[in-house]
């Protein structure tokens, strides 16, 4: 097992651990319930951590990991009028459709 990401929103880890649970990478969180504070460890010290069960996922999830925290920067079509929008833009340039994810 390796360690890919840790948050202190555990929301935020349980997201990333369903995406790449998407993508077929197993993965296990730990610390999910540290927030009470766990023998010695202060809270702070204890965020959730998302783990990779195969250590051969790991790199993959790592890109993964990154590729979510980066914002998008390739095209994308308007799903109103289909006009195709710079990756900067969040909404469509011609008709003003708020932009959705590719379904
Ligand atoms: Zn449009």
């Amino acid at each position: 097992v390796k360690k890919v990401y840790s948050h202190e929103n555990r929301l935020i880890v349980f997201n990333l651990k369903n995406v790449l649970e998407d993508a077929g990478i197993a993965c296990v969180v730990e610390n999910e319930f540290s927030s009470g504070g766990v023998g010695d460890l202060s809270p702070f010290e204890t965020w959730p951590e998302l783990w990779v069960v195969n250590d051969a996922d790991e790199e993959r999830a790592v890109k993964i990991i990154e590729d979510l925290n980066q914002p998008t920067q390739q095209d994308w079509y308007c799903s109103v009028c289909g006009e195709k929008n710079p990756g900067s833009f969040q909404v469509c340039w011609n008709c003003g459709a708020e932009r959705k994810p590719a379904p």
